[in-house]
């Protein structure tokens, strides 16, 4: 009989999405009239905006005539808005990205996974623990790792804890890490990294040959000034990062689809023989082979958000879900819970009360409030004792949940 990938075998069970919806579902089965709030799940909720909207329209009647109709575009992406992406989330931030080193896509789940088919099978994989669930699933899907253990920990990778001591930045990896991937703003403890911590990762990453991927997924909200947005803005990244962003969160593209990646031209890997190879060639010849761009409609959204009026837009709808957070931080202290991130991301990490689990804080949530979040547990061993809420809401519901979380802790 023809064989499967048997690497599948190895992935755990109960990813987290399912056993929520599972819970939930049995949950409003047995009370059809609990209107619950979901905070869980970080998807947004608000609808497009009004010049993202327009353009869309206008790409939409452009499909429509002979004279302006598109088919394929370009693997890499459209011109127009790798432009668009160099100039605002670089140049003008003081970093030096060319638009030809912008690889435009459907979405940042994808590339982060994608990426793995450039990279070998020797390389020691180092991830953080909590940790966004896509990085580890890929990297155990491409045959990265070995077996799960009973705690969930895959053999081979290397997991680097963030918890409250180091502020939810791990420390460097004690053994050598050939790719190390990173998030900040941070999904799931919504905590950041300040210039310093990344000058450290980079200098490691230089001093060992390794390469961080950097998922800056949620760099839209992010309000304290000294707060990098891009592992570029780092001295000496280029030669050692693939940065990831995604106009999922911030422009309420969840739905729509479209992301980029970032691979500078410097970036190098080796071969067996021990030779150099451009990253960006690799990953130009991938995605020319098993990509085909995004879609034109979608890409016109995307640049639009970086008109004058775009922007001006996003950075409402940003300030409003980041209102949210700010409400969600300020009610969940009242009442004795301990909060952290909030600030430069839509997440709320909370340290569950003494004695309660994850999964514990889930249920009571759930059955008392009504309101459903995502246990820390979900996202790796050390979020054990942690709960995520999500600032994706309407202010209404983030205000009821709150009402009804205060009355039941
Ligand atoms: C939401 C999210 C993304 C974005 O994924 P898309 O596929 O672009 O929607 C990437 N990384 C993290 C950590 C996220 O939470």
């Amino acid at each position: 009989m023809f064989q499967i990938n048997h690497n599948y075998q190895k992935l755990q069970a109960g990813y987290l999405f399912p056993e929520i919806a599972r819970r939930v579902n049995a949950f409003s089965e047995a009370n059809p009239d609990a209107a619950i709030i979901r905070l869980g799940i970080g998807d947004v909720t608000e609808p497009l905006t009004p010049a993202v909207l327009q353009a869309m329209h206008a790409a939409v009647d452009e499909m429509a005539q002979r004279g302006t109709f598109k088919g394929y575009g370009p693997e890499q992406g459209y011109g127009f808005l790798r432009e668009a992406i160099a100039e605002h989330d670089f140049r003008a931030r003081g970093v030096q990205i060319a638009a030809d080193e912008i690889f435009v896509s459907d979405g940042s789940k994808c590339d982060t996974g994608n990426i793995l088919d450039i990279f070998g099978k020797e390389n020691r994989i180092a991830i953080t623990d909590p940790v966004y669930p896509v990085y580890v699933d890929t990297n155990v899907m491409a045959g990265n790792t070995g077996p799960a253990d009973q705690s969930g920990r895959y053999a081979g990778l290397i997991y680097l804890e963030a918890n409250e001591q180091n502020g939810f930045v791990p420390d460097l990896p004690t053994e050598k890490a050939d790719i190390i991937y990173l998030c900040y703003p941070n999904n799931p403890t919504g905590t950041v990294a300040s210039r310093e911590v990344l000058q450290k990762w980079v200098d490691y990453a230089r001093e060992n040959d390794s390469l961080i991927l950097f998922d800056a997924a949620y760099e839209a909200f992010i309000s304290d000034p000294e707060i990098p947005h891009s592992i570029f803005e780092i001295d000496g990244a280029r030669e050692v990062a693939i940065e990831f962003r995604s106009f999922s969160k911030s422009v309420g593209f969840t739905g729509i689809r479209c992301a980029f990646t970032v691979v500078p031209k410097e970036l190098q890997g080796a071969t067996a023989d021990g030779k150099k190879v451009s990253v960006h060639q690799l990953w130009n010849r991938r995605q020319s082979t098993k990509f085909n761009g995004a879609s034109y409609v979608v890409q016109k959204g995307a640049a639009a958000a970086y008109s004058e009026q775009g922007r001006a837009e996003i950075s409402e709808r940003i300030a409003f879900y980041m209102n949210n957070a700010r409400l969600l931080c300020e009610g969940l202290s009242r009442v004795g819970i301990h909060v952290f991130g909030g600030e430069n991301a839509p997440y709320v990490w909370l340290r569950t009360p003494a004695g309660t689990t994850s999964w514990d804080f889930f249920d009571r949530l759930l059955t008392a409030a009504h309101v459903v979040g995502t246990p820390g547990s979900g996202f790796g061993a050390a979020g054990e004792g942690y709960f995520r809420l999500s600032a994706f809401n309407s202010l209404a519901n983030v205000e009821e949940a709150l009402r009804r979380i205060e009355a039941v802790l």
